[in-house]
């Protein structure tokens, strides 16, 4: 089946994510990206496509700590030390990706693991570098394995008579209202008394707007998929940093809500598109760049920040973001912390007391913000909601 020439019209809440924090990635990432893999694509779409599949430090790692899980729950077995060691190799079979192969890596971004740290910083890695960051992933993983192993999702499975349904399925998705939603939950599984069970693992900070959201749509998975009321449906994130537990279950007005905010959300992406009908976007000029110079983590910066139309981006907010990427990070100022951040241990980079950068945690709040911003635009849009 060949593919048309703009994506498929579809919703997820990581897409919703990347809208709210900045429209111009959202593009990037949806459309011009698409098609980016043919040889014959424009250049820009083909780097959009291959700055698409750079992985953060963290988000390899979660990758990594989810397929170690998934294959333990998969055979009901879990060895920590076995689990460590695959880690530990792929870490750095991808560290060697990283640092040896880009010119693969451009050819065939899919099977070649790039680093988006090595991508955009490529001096400062050298070996002893790479060994130290492989180190300080491992001991995460370590930990993360760690509770895993004594978790009460896995020792409820182990424990208990339970049929396990799904374990990171493909590319699950329902309708809403005609529109597709992706939704791949981590773990599901029924118990005997017929009731359904979501697990979340957790691998990084808590960011707990964003994890109660996606539970609500796992929910509305559960239910639209597997034919079961509401209050059959449990769900746990299991924060594996931290080694704790969270359980929700949500009422129809929570799920009504959340509806109503995935609308909402949709209702602003079609405003950007010239033809609905073909999700064919407006020109990327109608989708402005973020205005406050927090582009540090964005993959795409390459493309974005050659660009020199920078128009919808003030002086000041250029001249920070200089000095964010020059700066040593011991002499960065922290002007605010987060909501229940209340340790950061000063080291380089500066990190929180689970080791995540105090920049990522920064970027978490302000996107929070802009979860916030929308939510209160949807509640006064009362016309239609
Ligand atoms: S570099 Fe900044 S402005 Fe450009 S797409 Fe990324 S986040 Fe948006």
């Amino acid at each position: 089946m060949s593919l048309g020439p703009y994506p498929e019209r579809s919703w997820s809440l990581s897409k919703h994510k990347e809208f709210v924090e900045c429209r111009r990635k959202y593009f990037f990432s949806t459309f011009e990206q698409w098609g980016g893999w043919e040889l014959a694509a424009p250049e820009r779409k083909q780097r959009a496509y291959r700055l698409k599949k750079l992985f953060s430090f963290h988000a390899y790692l979660g990758r990594i700590i989810h397929d170690e899980i998934a294959a333990a729950l998969r055979k009901s077995a879990f060895s920590i030390e076995e689990s460590l060691s695959r880690v530990r190799k792929r870490l750095i079979n991808a560290f060697n990706d990283s640092l040896n192969k880009q010119t693969r890596w451009e050819m065939d971004p899919k099977s070649i693991v790039m680093f988006q740290e090595v991508y955009y910083e490529r001096e400062k890695w050298n070996k002893q570098a790479a060994d130290s960051q492989i180190n300080e992933l491992e001991n995460k993983a370590r930990t993360c394995l760690q509770n895993f192993a004594v978790s009460n999702s896995f020792k409820r499975l182990q424990r208990e008579n339970c049929e396990i349904v799904e374990i990171e399925e493909g590319f699950p998705s329902f309708q809403l209202d005609g529109l597709k939603i992706f939704s791949v939950v981590d773990l599901l599984f029924r118990k005997s008394d017929g009731s359904m069970w979501i697990i979340d693992w957790k691998t990084g900070k808590p960011n707990e707007d964003y994890e109660e959201r996606q539970l609500k749509i796992y929910s509305m998975y559960v239910q639209q998929q597997h034919n079961i009321a509401l209050e059959e449906i449990y769900c746990t994130d299991e924060f594996l940093l931290e080694g704790e537990s969270v359980g929700y279950s949500f009422t129809e007005e929570d799920i009504s809500i959340e509806k109503q905010r995935i609308r909402f959300s949709n209702k602003k992406m079609e405003e950007l598109l010239a033809d609905v009908k073909l999700n064919k976007p407006k020109d990327m000029s109608d989708f402005p760049k973020r205005s406050d110079g927090h582009c540090q983590f964005c993959s795409f910066r390459e493309i974005c920040l050659s660009d020199s139309s920078r128009s919808s981006i003030t002086p000041e907010a250029r001249s920070k973001e200089q000095n964010e990427t020059t700066a040593n990070s011991k002499t960065r100022i922290i002007s605010r912390l987060p909501p229940g951040i209340n340790r950061i241990i000063v080291d380089s980079p500066l990190r929180d007391e689970y080791g995540t950068p105090y920049d990522e945690l920064e970027e978490q709040f302000l996107w929070k913000e802009r979860m916030a911003e929308m939510d209160s635009e949807m509640l006064t849009d009362e016309e239609d909601y």
